[in-house]
């Protein structure tokens, strides 16, 4: 089984041209030389590749309106019958949208954009999947599709600079009128199987069929001024609810894992090693006590 890079592919940059989907593998761009999706129900989809394949694709550059695969005639390109969410490529384009992991765009010259190249693949850079709906395509069967958007701008260094500016502010003023996307790290990702994407609050899990969905919860904020770390003796494993009022200081917990603030314990794994000075730093300076 392939090993899947999530984001960007070290030393290629987008608007950069490969003749076929050969050299797309080799660039380890998108391993997979014929389907549009690559990657599985397991870990998500890391990239996708636009050629044509779907006439209802939808593409102004920042943003994508991405068709899932099945029920296409490849000869005549026409829907001859329904997708289905359960398609493994649809399945995990969901998987990746439910865990915020960047999916590489790449464009081929069939795909109808102005931003396709001319000849061969051009890679588009990392977008994320921020909604996914099912509807009647321009065949009169279902089609199942993914809004994507872009996510920032990696281009060389001879390219204007200005450019990337304003494309880094639009991204970012465009997120926040869309939804909350809570990106998944490794370390995030560990942290959520070790208790199965239960909340360590409330013990409930949630899930969208049967992708759960949990969120990591950073005890010691990230970032200046804080410099909370990005490490399992940091992170703990909530709901969406319960990492919101974490976060906004609604409640704490205590050096026992009592919670401060609202009724009940945090439950631990015995895997879990929570460092308890980032507890201290949360009480003291995120938690709101009066
Ligand atoms: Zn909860």
């Amino acid at each position: 089984m392939p090993e899947y890079i999530f984001g960007d592919i070290n030393g290629v940059f987008e608007g950069d041209n490969f003749p076929d989907r050969i050299a797309l593998r080799e660039a380890k761009i998108h391993l997979v030389t014929v389907a549009g999706i690559d990657g599985n129900r397991n870990v998500g989809a890391s990239s996708i590749v636009l050629n044509g394949g779907y006439k209802d694709d939808f593409d102004i550059g920042d943003e994508i309106i991405y068709t899932g695969h099945g029920g296409n005639d490849t000869n005549s390109k026409r829907q001859i019958a329904d997708q289905s969410w359960e398609a493994i490529g649809n399945k995990a384009l969901l998987v990746s949208e439910i865990h915020g992991l960047p999916i590489r765009v790449t464009r081929g010259a069939k795909h109808k954009s102005k931003h396709s190249p001319q000849t061969g693949y051009q890679y588009g850079g990392l977008y994320t999947i921020v909604d996914h709906f099912q509807e009647i395509g321009q065949d009169g069967f279902l089609i199942c599709r993914y809004r994507l958007k872009k996510n920032s701008t990696n281009l060389h260094e001879d390219e204007n600079p200005s450019s990337l500016l304003t494309n880094a502010k639009e991204t970012k003023r465009s997120y926040v009128t869309i939804l909350r996307i809570i990106r998944d790290t490794r370390i995030s990702r560990e942290i959520k199987d070790l208790y199965n994407y239960t909340c360590q609050v409330c013990g409930i899990m949630i899930s969208l069929r049967d992708i759960k969905y949990a969120e990591a919860a950073h005890i010691k904020p990230l970032g200046q001024p804080h410099g909370g770390q990005d490490t399992k003796d940091n992170v703990i494993c909530l709901c969406p609810n319960h990492h919101v009022m974490f976060d906004k200081g609604m409640f704490t917990i205590d050096s026992k894992l009592n919670l401060i603030g609202i009724d009940g314990y945090s439950k631990l794994s015995s895997k879990h090693q929570i460092d308890l000075s980032n507890l201290k730093y949360h009480r003291e300076h995120v938690y709101i006590n009066d």
